[in-house]
């Protein structure tokens, strides 16, 4: 009998938590107490293993008591049970009820722990409807499309409508037709893509041949713009690219005058800028413009100051490098010749014109220093828009 005894509580662990097993067992007090009537020792041992899976935490714990009270191999109450044919037939009969009633307790304690293991794991995973919900990540347009579309929307309200032409252009329209000499610089290697095998055939330089294209087309009155990709073969830098985009405008009717222009050049830089902003326009010549006039605003950047703040007093502004002005479009009346080449009687048709950089109006709205930054396609830089 002492074996039995010894055998049942050597499996106990004095590491083991305790825990009240009614919690577990609704019944407990009843089971103790027959327990207790057929043999204390065993009803204190089994006391033992349940109050010790009422306090296992995991499911490694639970079964770490579970194996020591019932493996089949060395579990306490499997070897009590085996040593039982062994004793007297008094002995038997006692022991036998008592460990059967011990191990019945222990193996109900131990499903009823791993349920409510199991039910707590459970809620840990449920459905936590206070959580804030995850946002879908869905995109936007690129900074340089967002300020393309700001700009058709403004010219739209004054009565623009858009017109594209192709990026691959001939010379012609490109050059000639918008009175560039046949010996003007742009028209070398060294500052246009040629197409090669086809000497007069180019990548665009700029969006103007558009206008030749849609006046050859139409007949004025003609209020267009025309956005669109260009290229030039420069080198990069941080604000040069050999592509970029730009809107140029056009506008063709009876009487069309400067006074015209100015207006919709101030209507422009109000909408994209701030309406108080300084404006000024400064001859220029371009080929295709007579007169031709390049409008400024007031550098965003230092407030029209010419320097900025810096770590050791006041530096020259990085942006209009102390000029006070940046350069935002270059416009102009159309010119004559340009008007004969695709057939408007220039005595009749006056017109204006004006083209700009997306880039370099975008660099300003939102003190972008880097022309490249806009074809990298970093997020980083993108999400910011
Ligand atoms: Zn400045």
């Amino acid at each position: 009998m002492s074996d039995v005894r010894s055998l049942l509580a050597a499996r106990l662990d004095p590491a083991w938590g305790r825990a009240e097993p009614s919690g577990l067992l609704a019944d407990w007090p009843e089971r103790l107490a027959a327990l207790s009537a057929a043999s204390a020792e065993v009803a204190s041992i089994t006391a033992d293993y349940v109050s010790a899976i009422a306090a296992a935490g995991d499911a490694a714990a639970l079964q770490s008591v579970r194996n020591a009270a019932l493996s089949r191999e060395s579990g306490a109450f499997t070897e009590a049970l085996a040593l039982v044919p062994s004793l007297s037939v008094d002995e038997k009969r006692v022991w036998g009820k008592a460990l059967n009633l011990g191990r019945k307790a222990v193996e109900d304690a131990d499903k009823a722990r791993r349920a409510q293991l199991e039910a707590a794991r459970e809620a840990d995973h449920a459905l936590d409807v206070t959580l804030p919900g995850r946002e879908p990540w869905t995109g936007r347009p690129h900074v340089l499309a967002q300020v393309r579309d700001d700009l058709l929307d403004l010219f739209h309200g004054l009565g623009f409508s858009v017109y594209t032409s192709p990026e691959v252009e001939l010379d012609e329209y490109n050059f000639g037709k918008l009175n560039f000499a046949a010996d003007h610089p742009a028209r070398d290697a060294h500052d246009t893509y040629f197409v090669e095998g086809a000497s007069d055939v180019v990548l665009r330089t700029h969006t103007s041949p558009g206008w030749v294209r849609a006046m050859e087309e139409r007949k004025p009155p003609l209020r267009l713009v025309f956005p669109g990709r260009v290229y030039r073969a420069e080198a990069v830098d941080a604000s040069h690219m050999d592509q970029f985009h730009q809107i140029d405008g056009l506008f063709v009717d009876r009487d069309v005058s400067m006074a015209d222009l100015k207006a919709t050049l101030n209507t422009f830089a109000r909408a994209i800028y701030r309406a108080d902003l300084p404006t000024r326009i400064i001859p220029i010549y371009f080929p295709f413009v007579e007169p031709g006039v390049q409008m400024d605003v007031q550098c965003v950047r230092c407030d029209g100051r010419g320097h900025v703040p810096g770590e050791e007093g006041a530096r020259r502004c990085p942006v209009c490098k102390g000029t006070q002005w940046v350069e935002v479009l270059g416009a102009g009346m159309v010119h004559p010749n340009v008007f004969r080449a695709v057939g408007i009687d220039p005595e009749e048709y006056t017109g204006f014109a004006f083209g700009m950089g997306l880039e370099r109006i975008a660099m300003g709205r939102y003190g972008i220093p880097e022309i490249r930054l806009f074809l990298e396609n970093d997020l980083r830089f993108l999400g910011q828009f």
